[in-house]
């Protein structure tokens, strides 16, 4: 073969001379790809561009994932993954093995290239894309298959195996991951013009043949292990679908056998029911719990876990960036050890690492003690490998102590801890946060001081972000522009948003935003508590990532954030401006967050932030206020049993923020999340004034909760077009869509706006739709 020579030798070089008692095992779940410096998502989008051909973008790939598995090897991992790799998507790379394609890409068979396969993702110059939506309670997003009863399943992708050989050729044995055919079917929705009530578990006796075919190949090639990864199993799956789940299994045993198999679930606890169907099947060698979220798999383990079986053990968390506590893991470890029996414990993360950051080497601004509390996914290797090795007497002992010195020094910390928060936050617990006043009542006393027209119109706070207005930021933020001549700049930025709203007769204006990179960062920024990194990358979908805020501490905001900007942009105009705020469970939601206290505790220190900030707004004379939520459907916890304690206290740490506020300020929020008619009856009990929200792509599933009857008495506006596309709808479509609202809504109650921010659209594109919007507005407003 042409095995790279270097890779095998520098591992056994490396090999301690103490190593010689047997490790407990080590896994990985799976390794971000999009690389230390996000060298994919450059890779990528130059070819897109056409800037680069394909051989440039499949070096840059192959590069990382050799030092992807460099690393592991080095590290000593025994069970190293690989096609956990993707250009794009898992799940996307998932379809293009089942040769899933949607039929409006004309594709004729054959195995699936580059161009096929990254129009799906998306989309090309006469087709859409797929859709794409939340992994899980992540906020990755994957590529959702479309799936009906006439699709020809083919294998049409041997990507699981290149990458098999590729690693094989660099002279490791890797486990070949493949997302389970349940988890996919489950996360697939019916294709356009399929009944919705379609079963997709029906399709689960023609998408097992490829997966055989594809085991066969992986044997052929040598595989040793496979990784089925089934987080799927941690929902509320009723018995069919479990049922479902063991005959899947049964029928693949037979390409199973001479395979060591490994289930792997993540992200919650795997529910009682769920888990004794998993320890059912016989033809799995081990199975992967994540323990970090879900420490009451433990308790299931104790009463059952079959004899031999191998325990996948997921204590390092893969979805936080904090340093795991060691001596807290191998106590962990070690009752699973008891249980279970030695040398079956295998050591392993959470979840895939796809969902930290990549490597703490990179981040040379952060101050030294917060970067001892941290590890990214390149840090966590290294954990994994330090607690199986703890077991066969070769513990680092240096390792473990310098460990535990940084959890103290994290634990006793001043800049953790600070007291009178905690203080505050213990006292607001005990209350319940509401406006003193009905909303219909307020609605009224704002409407006296508005004096807003029937169908007011408004925009949801962002106007397009010119590459100008980012350099600008970029240069005052590196001091290379001076306090005056910034803010001079976005003051006429700001002139500009506001005369070009008034021409187009827009009621209720917004400043634009033009000072803020991002919606949480703007706020971490100039909150206490909270950390920036300068490569902590997460990847959101395709070549997109984000650099979420560490939260170390308790939060606190030590001035006012937006009243400046805020009360200069209402000097500008005599009409409304309202004051934009992000909300303390979006701003949570798209953190990463201490993991030395619940989740709501630090969503209530935020929510205290925000309160000051909305009651100063107040007094600088601002009576609209929205405080954005558009994260709040996201944070939602996978099982049911969950859920309302979670929508409890995101709704409870909402209404903190504004319950001081007098009768005729009114708080809006907005939502990006058009489904939300399960959680109807939470937003109702944020008791906004008026809610924004998403509805871009359908009205029907949206208005339904009205037709259903569900009473809303505040005023709402979901939106009546879509910011995501560059398409200008038209002011008769935009009027047939406020009409079809106003059939469920009462005129009274509606508001007219687009169902997000502008950030991302062009001017000309943002003037022609907004003047259209306008348009229709004031003819159905005639017509009341
Ligand atoms: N106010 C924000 C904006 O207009 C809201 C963005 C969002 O909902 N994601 O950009
Ligand atoms: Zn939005």
């Amino acid at each position: 073969s042409s095995a790279s020579p270097s890779l095998p030798c520098t591992t056994a070089s490396r090999r301690p001379r103490f190593y010689v008692a047997r490790a407990m095992s080590s896994h990985i779940v799976g390794y971000p790809r999009i690389g230390p410096k996000r060298e994919l998502k450059f890779a990528l989008e130059s070819f897109w561009d056409g800037k680069t051909g394909v051989d440039d973008l499949q070096n840059v790939a192959a590069n990382l994932r050799k030092s992807i598995w460099k690393h592991m090897a080095d590290a000593r991992i025994k069970y190293i993954p690989s096609n956990t790799f993707s250009y794009y998507d898992q799940m996307l790379d998932t379809t293009a093995m089942l040769g899933a394609v949607p039929p409006r890409y004309n594709w004729e068979g054959g195995e699936i290239g580059f161009d096929l396969y990254f129009s799906m993702a998306r989309g090309n110059a006469s087709v859409p894309a797929m859709e794409m939506t939340k992994w899980f309670d992540t906020n990755y997003h994957y590529i959702v298959p479309e799936l009906g009863p006439d699709v020809n399943f083919s294998y049409a992708s041997h990507k699981a195996v290149v990458e098999f050989k590729e690693a094989k050729a660099l002279g490791l044995d890797t486990v070949p991951v493949l997302i389970g055919p349940m988890t996919y079917l489950l996360l697939s929705k019916p294709a356009k013009g399929v009944e919705k009530s379609f079963c997709l578990l029906s399709l689960i006796d023609k998408i097992l043949p490829v997966y055989k075919e594809v085991l066969a190949d992986l044997k052929a090639a040598g595989a040793r292990w496979i990784q089925f990864d089934e987080p799927i199993l941690v929902m509320d799956l009723d018995t069919s679908q479990l049922q479902a789940f063991s005959d899947a299994y049964s029928y693949m045993e037979s390409s199973l056998a001479g395979l060591n198999v490994l289930i792997a679930t993540y992200f919650a606890d795997v529910p009682a029911e769920a888990y004794k169907t998993l320890m059912s099947l016989k033809c799995v060698t081990g199975f992967g719990f994540d323990l970090v979220r879900g420490l009451e798999t433990i308790d299931l383990i104790k009463v059952n876990f079959p004899r031999g079986k191998l325990l996948f053990a997921g204590v390092v968390d893969g979805r936080n960036i904090w340093a795991n506590d060691l001596s807290a893991s191998l106590k962990t470890l070690q009752t699973l050890e008891d249980i279970v029996g030695k040398e079956k414990v295998v050591v392993s993360t959470s979840c895939s690492l796809l969902h930290t950051a990549v490597d703490l080497v990179n981040e040379i601004k952060l101050d030294k003690e917060l970067k001892s509390w941290l590890a990214f996914a390149a840090q966590k290797v290294i954990e994994v490998n330090a607690l199986a090795k703890s077991f066969s007497g070769a513990k680092d002992e240096a390792l473990f102590a310098s460990n535990s010195i940084r959890q103290a020094s994290r634990r006793s910390s001043p800049r953790v801890t600070n007291a009178a928060v905690q203080q505050d936050v213990a006292t607001i617990k005990k209350s319940d946060h509401r406006r003193s006043t009905e909303v219909s009542v307020r609605l009224q006393a704002q409407q006296k001081k508005l004096n807003l027209p029937a169908l007011p119109t408004t925009t949801i706070g962002s106007f397009p972000q010119t590459a100008d207005l980012r350099r600008i930021r970029r240069e005052f933020k590196a001091k290379k522009v001076s306090d005056i001549d910034y803010v001079q700049t976005i003051k006429e930025e700001y002139e500009k948003v506001v005369k070009l709203q008034e021409e187009l007769g827009i009621d209720v204006l917004v400043h634009g935003e033009a000072e803020r990179n991002d919606m949480v960062e703007f706020f971490g920024e100039q909150l206490s508590g909270f950390a920036f990194t300068s490569n902590g990358w997460v990847q959101s979908y395709g070549s997109r990532c984000v650099k979420p805020p560490i939260i170390f501490g308790d939060v606190t905001r030590p001035k006012a954030m937006t009243v400046f900007w805020s009360s200069m942009a209402q000097k500008m105009t005599q009409r409304p401006m309202k004051g934009m705020l992000t909300g303390p469970v979006t701003i949570l939601n798209w953190s990463f967050v201490r993991n030395d206290q619940p989740r709501h505790e630090t969503c209530f220190q935020i929510a205290l932030a925000i309160k000051d900030e909305v009651e100063d707004l107040e007094k600088a004379g601002v009576t609209i206020i929205q405080i954005d939520e558009a994260a709040l459907r996201e944070g939602l916890p996978l099982r049911k049993s969950e859920q309302k304690f979670y929508l409890d206290w995101a709704v409870h740490a909402f209404r903190i923020t504004n319950c001081g506020v007098q009768d005729t300020t009114q708080i809006h929020t907005h939502m990006c999340y058009s489904n939300f008619n399960d959680i109807i009856h939470s937003i109702i009990d944020m008791d906004a004034d008026v809610i924004t929200i998403e509805n871009s792509r359908s009205d029907e599933k949206l208005l339904s909760v009205f037709h259903e009857g569900v009473k809303y008495g505040a005023g709402i506006g979901p939106g009546v077009y879509d910011i995501h596309s560059p398409r200008i709808p038209s002011a008769e479509e935009i009027a047939e869509r406020i009409n079809k609202m106003l059939a469920v809504l009462d005129s009274k109650v509606l508001w007219v706006n687009p169902d997000c921010g502008l950030k991302t659209r062009k001017y000309s594109e943002v003037k022609s739709a907004l003047s259209n919007m306008v348009s229709a507005a004031k003819l159905i407003r005639s017509q009341l």
